[in-house]
Formats: C-alpha cells, sequence, structure tokens
C-alpha cells in the first residue's frame, strides 16, 4: 500500500512528466475511483488546462489545475501513476488517462480500486473534512511529542492512523519501531520523553532514506527489518528470529530482542 514515500516519488513523477502540459481530454474507464464528483465534471474541469503544481500530504497527493480547483489522488492499496505515448495500449488497470497535447498521457492505474479521483476547491478545508493529522515529513517536535502524551492505545496502532499522524502505513511503522528499538505493541501512556525522540528521529531518518532509494524496499539497506520481513528470517542486528502479530488489523514484523516495551516516563 503506498504510504508518505510512495507518494513523494509519485509527486516527483508527476513534476518530471506532467506539468505545464494542456490536457486535450480526460477518460474516466472506471467510474468507481471517482469521489464526489463525475466524468463530466472531471473534464469540465481539467480539459484545456494544465497541472501547475503538485502537492504532496501524507497519503494524498493533490494537483494544482487553476485558479480555483486541484485534483485529489489517494493512491489506496494498488494505485500509481503511468506516463506513456498516447498511441501506447492502455493497461487492463489504467482507471483515469489524462492525455496531454504533447501526444503523451498520463494513467492513474489502480488494480484493487480503492483508490480516489476527486475535485476539491481548498487543500486545508479538505484535510480537515478528512480529519488528517499533521504530515509525517512536516510535523515538528514539539507536535510530535504533544501527540505521543495524548496517546493511548499501542505504538504502531498511533502511527498508522492517519487521523493522528499522517503518510504512515504498516511497512513504513514497522521499520520505523524497529530503527528506534519498541516493540510495536508498546503502549504510547508508557513511553519516556527519550523513546519519543527516538521514534520522531527515526521517522524522518527511515521517510528520507525510503525516497532516497525512490520507495523500492528491495533497494533499502540490509540492515533495515524491511529487508528481513518475511516469515522464518532473522534479524539483522542479533540473528533472533523475527516474529509477527496482529496489530490494528495489519500484521507487524519486530525483533523481540531489538524492540522492547519501555518502562514509563
Ligand atoms: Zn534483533
Amino acid at each position: 500500500m503506498p504510504e508518505w514515500p510512495d507518494v513523494e516519488i509519485f509527486k516527483q513523477y508527476l513534476d518530471a512528466t506532467s506539468l505545464h502540459q494542456k490536457i486535450r481530454t480526460v477518460t474516466v474507464r472506471s467510474q468507481k475511483i471517482l469521489k464526489d464528483t463525475s466524468a463530466g465534471r472531471l473534464r469540465q474541469a481539467l480539459q484545456g488546462r494544465s497541472f501547475e503544481s503538485c502537492t504532496h500530504y501524507g497519503k494524498y497527493l493533490f494537483g494544482e489545475v487553476g485558479a480555483r480547483e486541484r485534483l485529489v489522488i489517494h493512491f489506496g492499496m494498488t494505485g500509481s501513476l503511468k506516463y506513456s505515448q498516447q498511441d501506447s495500449r492502455n493497461g487492463p488497470h489504467d482507471r483515469v488517462v489524462f492525455a496531454f497535447d504533447n501526444g503523451y498521457k498520463l494513467a492513474y492505474v489502480c488494480q484493487r480500486l480503492f483508490g480516489r479521483i476527486g475535485l476539491v476547491t481548498s487543500v486545508d478545508d479538505f484535510l480537515a473534512s478528512r480529519g488528517q493529522g499533521p504530515d509525517a515529513m512536516s510535523i515538528d517536535i514539539g507536535r510530535f511529542r504533544r501527540i505521543f502524551e495524548k496517546a493511548r492505545g499501542n505504538v504502531k496502532s498511533t502511527l498508522m492512523n492517519q487521523k493522528t499522524i499522517a503518510g504512515i502505513g504498516n511497512i513504513y511503522s514497522d521499520e520505523i519501531l524497529f530503527q528506534a528499538g519498541i516493540n510495536p505493541g508498546a503502549s504510547c501512556d508508557k513511553l519516556a520523553d527519550a523513546d519519543v525522540k527516538q521514534l520522531y528521529h527515526n521517522m524522518k531518518k527511515v521517510l528520507k532514506r525510503a525516497v532516497e532509494r525512490r520507495a523500492d524496499l528491495h533497494k533499502l539497506p540490509q540492515s533495515y527489518l524491511v529487508a528481513h520481513r518475511n516469515k522464518g528470517e532473522t534479524c539483522p542486528r542479533c540473528h533472533s528470529k523475527i516474529r509477527t502479530r496482529k496489530i490494528g488489523g495489519r500484521t507487524a514484523f519486530y525483533c523481540p530482542n531489538c524492540q522492547k516495551y519501555p518502562h514509563g516516563r
């Protein structure tokens, strides 16, 4: 599922391929992808205009297309973008296709149809209406600390909750907790200030490193948990067997030896 680093790479991809090019047609190949808009409305808003800039917040991407409106994209479980020549065949999972005047097209590809595309007039209002917490990469340590002072429940679910911090999902929460040496099942109210700082610095470090590696999980260092996130593998630090556990409906991978339960403030 696309998380903060993946969406950042999609932003960079859209920036590099599709900015400032006149959109000739918008073809909606699957209505299910549209959220609070229609194919006609999308065509009206986009055709004849260009993506002027693109911004990224949490798991959302916003393409500015005019003074008033922005295209909003959520990538769901399997969403991505693909830029290609217009005469190349549409893929079976190309759901919305933006064709430009230059002979190229940008396809929003989404195999499992959990992604969504819509139009928004105000990014801030949209994020507020979705209850989105602060963006994982923009949040400062003060706000992060205040979130964890108030948070209850386990630390992994808190990191993955988009209403608490926007952008982190199952894979990167596991990696951040591994790097921070904190068990995913640890209670937030047991974290000492030093643990919260560890969490914060490792969140930034992991997300930054993932973007540097183009969000390609296979290119992350071997010292990362993600390279060993399979059943039966061992921890890259201590060689203990990696364990799994269901937390918040997702499977957490962790090292029971390297990742501790903090004992409180
Ligand atoms: Zn270990």
